[in-house]
């Protein structure tokens, strides 16, 4: 590696660090080795964290002049990945502003924040320091790479590459349901009761499950015989099981894909294709040339 953090001075957000980064470094192994590129980027140290209730913290001063990655003893390696990750976000991100003196701690929420509030300058650190880390992780050129081998959405793909890239099947569900140019939503199941959902919401219409509601029924996963970790097959649905179909509108095509876990959890992957009469198909375009400006403009970044 010979990227210098004085080749990131001047980029403030994380998709500014992470196209210079990828600009800077190619031919980034996967898994990236994100313990590396943090010493590289001049992180002192990656240290044990002692505090009782947080994941990771950061010690730094107000200009950054030096930093001391701290990560929760114990933590599985893609959770530790993501923790390091989102502290190198800290450091980097210039007006990131530590909470004490010198100290960034955050807990397992602060870790999965994606929206904040307006005004809300903490949580928006959070979520700026989850976005780098996901990024970097999984960096979408790579990702598209991956989707243009298999253009067809599964979860067994999902958990290939979370293996790939090492990363949780959660944040790989999440960068998956944003990057792949299929229309996807991921619902995270807990106890037979509908969590988070990760959806692109450009692309993927409302989903109307509620959280802590149970999975409707007419959803396959009430099929028999799942066997934990196994997907079941990709099946039609009936759309309006998870989103809104206005009436007198033509429903489209919604596939679902589960997968039982361990712990009472479950992951389904949602899979909507637009109706294709002829005003839905040219609707279908834009949103599609929509789409594409926007990896564009990604790219260019
Ligand atoms: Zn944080």
């Amino acid at each position: 590696m010979d990227i210098l953090r004085m080749d990131l001075a001047d980029t403030g957000s994380p998709e500014g660090l992470v196209s210079l980064i990828l600009k800077h470094e190619p031919n980034l192994p996967l898994p990236v080795p994100i313990e590396k590129l943090a010493l590289q980027l001049e992180v002192e140290e990656i240290a044990e964290l002692r505090t009782e209730g947080f994941e990771g913290g950061l010690i730094t001063d107000t200009i950054r002049s030096r930093g001391i990655i701290l990560v929760k003893k114990g933590v599985n390696q893609p959770r530790r990945r993501f923790t390091i990750g989102h502290e190198l976000g800290h450091f980097l991100i210039a007006n990131h502003i530590p909470d004490k003196d010198g100290q960034f701690l955050c807990s397992r929420e602060d870790l999965r924040v994606l929206s904040a509030k307006e005004g809300d300058r903490r949580a928006k650190m959070e979520v700026e320091a989850n976005r780098f880390s996901s990024l970097i992780l999984m960096p979408p050129p790579r990702l598209r790479e991956a989707f243009k081998k298999h253009p067809s959405p599964s979860l067994e793909q999902v958990f290939q590459l979370a293996d790939q890239f090492g990363v949780s099947k959660e944040a790989m569900a999440r960068a998956y349901a944003e990057y792949h140019p299929e229309s996807l939503a991921f619902i995270v199941v807990k106890d037979g009761k509908v969590g988070r959902v990760y959806h692109n919401r450009k692309r993927f219409p409302f989903v109307v499950a509620s959280r802590n509601r149970s999975v409707p029924h007419g959803s396959l996963f009430y099929q028999r015989n799942m066997r934990i970790g196994v997907p079941s097959e990709i099946d039609g649905r009936l759309p309006d099981l998870w989103i809104d179909v206005p009436r007198g509108q033509r429903a489209p095509a919604l596939s679902e894909q589960v997968c039982l876990q361990n712990n009472g959890f479950a992951l389904i992957m949602l899979w909507h294709e637009r109706a294709e009469d002829e005003e839905e198909e040219s609707e279908d375009m834009t949103t599609r040339d929509r789409w594409r400006a926007q990896q564009e403009l990604y790219r260019r970044d």
